[in-house]
């Protein structure tokens, strides 16, 4: 706490809450972080370094570190106190992931930014083939959503992504008091580990957002929009053998399996 209100102060820094700076304030949790993401001799992104104090940490023990920082202020602490770090100024779903660390693989550490945690954990997992593992903290709901069972109202493209592509693991749960300034929600820590075989999740996020784009509608209407005629989404859903008037929310991961290899 003492160090982040001194960097907040040197740099004459007011958090800014549109842009979900809650700082990690619990050094343990930040040790533990670091520990359980096991980045020794590897490459490391960062989204939202923040004022460093994942970073420092990551700095000393990973190969490399590459921090994707959205605001000057943040971007211009790290460029200061972590010199050894490679900081992009931009937002992070502005980034080309393919010009990272040379084309090499790398893990991912981040205490995410709550506003933006859905559509920075889908671009990280439309990429997971070049992944080793995502060591990340988010708001409680939102972590709920990488382990919900089909049938849930909160079974989506980020469920079906994450589960197809890593094996996930809570860590830990965090209180607000683990946070500078506290923020009214309760967190938690989660670690993905990616799997080797992973391929087309490109084209399996593209099938999701069709399948999931109005929840109420059946996934052959919701096909349809994927230029399809009413026949030709009815005789996909039948050769992946899933009934004609499955809604997506009730298809399991297998059953989104199946439906890719009939669609490509
Ligand atoms: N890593 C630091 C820590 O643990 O104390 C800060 C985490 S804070 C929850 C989120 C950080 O993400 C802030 O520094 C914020 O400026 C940055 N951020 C917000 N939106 C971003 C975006 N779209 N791309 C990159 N960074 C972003």
């Amino acid at each position: 706490m003492t160090e982040t209100k001194a960097l907040l102060q040197k740099y004459e820094i007011v958090p800014n809450k549109a842009l979900g700076q809650n700082f990690l304030v619990n050094a343990a949790v930040a040790d533990r972080i670091v520990k359980e993401a096991t980045i020794e001799g590897k490459n490391v992104l960062e989204i939202g370094p923040g004022l460093g104090a994942l970073t420092k940490r990551l700095a000393h023990t990973a190969k490399s570190v590459v921090a994707v920082e959205i605001d000057e202020k943040m971007a211009n602490v790290i460029r200061n106190e972590l010199p050894a770090v490679t900081l992009i100024h931009e937002d992070f779903l502005d980034t080309d992931i393919d010009g990272l660390f040379d084309g090499e693989r790398f893990s991912v550490a981040a205490n995410l930014p709550y506003y933006v945690t859905t559509p920075i954990s889908l671009k990280l997992l439309c990429c997971a083939d070049r992944i080793d593992s995502m060591t990340l903290m988010l708001q409680k709901e939102a972590g709920q959503r990488f382990f919900e069972k089909e049938g849930s109202k909160k079974y989506g493209p980020l469920t079906v992504l994450a589960k197809r592509s890593c094996a996930i693991k809570k860590i830990a749960d965090l209180s607000p008091s683990d946070y500078y300034p506290m923020p009214d929600v309760d967190s938690v820590v989660v670690h993905l580990e990616c799997k080797k075989e992973v391929k087309d999740n490109q084209k399996m996020m593209h099938l999701l957002n069709c399948a999931f784009s109005m929840r109420r509608k059946t996934l052959v209407n919701n096909l349809m929009a994927m230029n399809l005629t009413r026949e030709e989404a009815e005789n996909i859903l039948e050769k992946a053998s899933l009934p004609k008037t499955v809604r997506a929310e009730a298809v399991d991961i297998d059953g989104f399996e199946r439906l890719l290899s009939v669609l490509y």
